[in-house]
């Protein structure tokens, strides 16, 4: 009874700094997106790729989630783009406390796109309101393609799903078709994008989607 309290407690402490972080992020006209995926998929790659071809179209500054270490936020400062790094120290997701104390120390204001890189889980990130305007989850090839099925409250509430490293297609038994009806079996809004962040395949219509929302300033049909 006690644990479920407390954890009442903190889910409404949470949602207080959510909606802080929504109305300071709607007044700047600033859409940030919550990326999550299991560790490994491929996330920091993606982001850094991401970046490096929205170059002098989309300015992007990204929050970058890890229960230790700054080996993210180092890889995307080296492609130019701001980064603030938050330590967990042990916790399996960001809170949205932790995300506004991160838009304080980012420059805001010459920025068009935030990415707030999630610590890599793919069950509680998903259910934790950052304030964020929406949520991005990554999928890898080599994950296997019953994840949608297995964990659906993130392809439910997910404005994308980026389907990475299909250059590893061949090699596995991915199957995509498989995967993405799966994904449409849960929610028949969710944009599918399979990509390769590491050979480029497929990268251009996700950045193509980005550049959209960043100049309309919301999520595109
Ligand atoms: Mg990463
Ligand atoms: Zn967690």
């Amino acid at each position: 009874m006690r644990k479920v309290i407390v954890e009442k407690k903190i889910l409404v402490a949470n949602e207080e700094f959510a909606n802080k972080n929504r109305e300071f992020l709607t007044a700047k006209k600033l859409p940030c997106l919550n990326v999550i995926s299991s560790p490994g998929s491929g996330k920091t790659t993606i982001l850094a790729k991401t970046i490096e071809a929205l170059k002098g179209k989309v300015r992007i500054g990204v929050i970058e989630g890890d229960i230790q270490t700054d080996i993210d936020a180092r890889r995307i400062r080296k492609t130019g783009a701001p980064a603030c790094q938050i330590n967990t120290e042990g916790a399996c997701h960001l809170s949205a406390a932790q995300v506004s104390f991160a838009l304080h120390k980012l420059p805001v204001d010459t920025l068009d796109l935030i990415f707030i890189e999630n610590v890599g889980n793919l069950v509680c990130p998903s259910a934790l309101d950052l304030g964020e305007t929406a949520k991005i989850a990554v999928l890898s090839t080599p994950e296997g393609d019953d994840k949608p099925a297995k964990y659906p409250a993130i392809f439910a509430r997910a404005a994308v799903v980026l389907i990475n490293k299909i250059d590893l297609l061949a090699a596995g038994d991915f199957n995509i078709e498989k995967a993405g009806a799966d994904v449409f079996k849960i929610n028949k809004k969710a944009k599918i994008f399979p990509v390769s962040a590491k050979t480029g395949q497929g990268m251009s219509a996700w950045c193509d989607w980005l550049e959209e929302m960043a100049a309309k300033k919301e999520i595109p049909a």
